[in-house]
């Protein structure tokens, strides 16, 4: 649920120490995704971006149309998902 971005600077930054995991190997991101972007080692990013983001030519916008891989993400955005926890 974040867009990565950066900032190009010319100073040397040392980087935060990491707080908590952000990944427990579960599978799910990679078992719930509906064209298998997730199988390979990197993700396939064209086939995602093919699916997943697009035109919506009856409403005309841009829009996302799937975001399961983070839905179901026990991390999802950085914390525990309290839902999934309870099994909803
Ligand atoms: S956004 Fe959808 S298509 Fe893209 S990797 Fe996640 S589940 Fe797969
Ligand atoms: S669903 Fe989240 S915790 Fe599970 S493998 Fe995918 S990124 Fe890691």
């Amino acid at each position: 649920m974040v867009w990565l971005g950066m900032v190009l600077c010319d100073q040397e930054l040392e980087s935060d120490q990491r707080k908590e995991p952000v990944c427990n190997d579960c599978n799910l991101c990679v078992d719930i995704c509906p064209v298998n972007a997730l199988e390979e080692p990197e993700i396939k990013q064209q086939v995602c971006w093919d699916y997943a983001f697009g035109d919506d030519e009856e409403k005309q916008v841009w829009r996302i149309a799937c975001h399961k891989c983070r839905d179901v993400c026990p991390y999802n955005l950085g914390s525990e998902n309290s839902i999934l926890m309870k099994g909803e």
